[in-house]
């Protein structure tokens, strides 16, 4: 079947289904392949369901008239999102990089969305399945798309560009995140720089942050760039800490304009600014972008402010790589709160650095005054260097459970698997 009959299927049925635990009636079922399943063996099973069809990869499960063989079902689901995605004639923002995507994403699609129609991606969905479900859930009435790419190695963010043909596009920095995947910092820039690339030879626009001198050099023969920065820039602003609040200063034809927003940490100040430069290139008013990133609440552990009974926490449990933590930990140092204690959880995904830069964490957290300090994580044993040490968070837990803290401010920061949420937790 040729991508444009599946289009017009899609049409009358524009609803993908991945996922035959979440089968919506009348959708249109992937079997896609993970490393521990083959979403053809589901196809069956999607259909009694309720699925209208079911876009299967493999012979023998083209059981009747509403499978739709083809050669490769992620392929297909790929070519259905560019096709989708040409039919509109609007701007579509890709956003990349080692950390605050998803941060940087939400804060845009808000400004954004104070004067157009704007389709984003959900959450996190910014892998190879998550950017074409991404595109496919655009509809009729939509004025701009903003779309996350994540990446863990070379060629995944050009694959991406191929399907969403970004008009314009944002590297939040270039960090070392995924750094086992990329074959070290320099492979993360060359990595991140393929949506440069992309928009180099297909005459799009870079929303540079000037404050990254790297990105620069990467964005080297871009025509269109829109520079935003602390100074030198066409959008600048400046960050200016309340409590542990941020808020961002920037002046707009002669008036200053203060963001008060419910961001954590001084390092979420470039993933304001950058909405606040895509806002006012897309001519919407500082008092409109003020509102939306003042509404804006962070969620999912990322960066989340809890007072739990006498204690205030900083709950970043969401992700951590290098850099995202000494952002974090040199932050909350220089923060005017009292009494600071540190969770940290082990990074994971280091490959060979990972030694070297649970070693670099301590040294930098030994740097530092701190009321206590608890490591987690296996990535740390042998390395703790007189700090208090557990191999995993619900030992920790345990420890904390039963030496519950008062009258202190915690930062609470590790990788997803790390599963620092569960130290919050034992907070009474
Ligand atoms: P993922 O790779 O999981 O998609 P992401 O790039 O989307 O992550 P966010 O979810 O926005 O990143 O933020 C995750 C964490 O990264 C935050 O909680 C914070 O600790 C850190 N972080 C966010 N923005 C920045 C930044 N500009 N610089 C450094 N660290 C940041
Ligand atoms: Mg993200």
């Amino acid at each position: 079947m040729s991508i444009t009959e599946l289009y017009d299927i899609f049409l009358r049925h524009p609803i993908i289904l991945t996922d035959t635990r979440k089968i919506r009636p009348g959708g249109i079922f992937f079997a896609l392949k993970g490393a521990s399943f083959n979403g053809n063996t589901f196809a069956a099973a999607a259909l009694d369901a309720g699925a209208a069809y079911a876009v299967v990869d493999e012979q023998e499960y083209a059981k009747d008239e509403r499978c739709i063989l083809v050669a490769d079902a992620l392929a297909t689901l790929q070519q259905l999102a560019r096709h989708h995605r040409r039919q509109f004639n609007i701007p579509v923002i890709a956003i990349t990089g080692s950390n605050g995507k998803t941060t940087t994403k939400e804060l845009v699609t808000a400004v954004l969305r104070q004067q157009y129609t704007t389709y984003a991606t959900t959450g996190n969905l910014n892998n190879h399945i998550g950017v074409p479900l991404t595109l496919l859930q655009i509809q009729k009435d939509a004025q701009v798309a903003v779309v996350e790419m994540g990446a863990n190695h070379q060629k995944e963010i050009e694959s991406y560009c191929l399907v969403a043909e970004p008009t314009h596009g944002i590297i939040t920095n270039c960090g070392k995140a995924h750094i086992e995947g990329f074959g070290g910092e320099e492979g993360v820039r060359k990595g991140k720089g393929e949506l440069y690339d992309y928009l180099r030879t297909h005459n799009g626009t870079v929303f540079r942050n000037t404050d990254m001198e790297y990105l620069q050099q990467m964005a080297a023969g871009v025509v269109q760039q829109v520079t935003y920065g602390a100074g030198n820039a066409t959008y600048t602003g400046s960050p200016v800490m309340k409590d542990v609040f941020l808020s961002v200063v920037f002046s707009h034809t002669g008036t200053d304009v203060r963001i008060d927003t419910h961001l954590v940490g001084a390092y979420n100040f470039p993933n304001v600014l950058t909405a606040i430069a895509v806002g006012l290139h897309f001519g919407i008013a500082p008092t409109a972008i003020k509102a939306a990133i003042e509404a804006y609440m962070p969620d999912n552990s990322r960066s989340q402010w809890i007072q739990k009974g006498t204690n205030k926490v900083i709950l970043d449990a969401y992700n951590a790589n290098p850099s995202s933590m000494q952002a974090a930990i040199t932050n909350f140092a220089a923060s005017p709160l009292n009494n600071r204690i540190l969770w940290i959880g082990a990074m994971k995904e280091m490959g060979p650095a990972e030694a070297d830069e649970h070693r670099a964490l301590v040294t930098l957290i030994n740097s530092y005054e701190w009321k206590d300090v608890i490591l987690v994580g296996k990535e740390f044993s042998g390395l703790q260097n007189g700090l208090r040490w557990f191999a995993d968070s619900t030992e920790a837990a345990a420890y904390v459970r039963a030496h519950q803290p008062q009258d202190s401010a915690i930062l609470i920061k590790g990788s997803r698997g790390s599963r620092m949420e569960v130290m919050a937790d034992a907070l009474v």
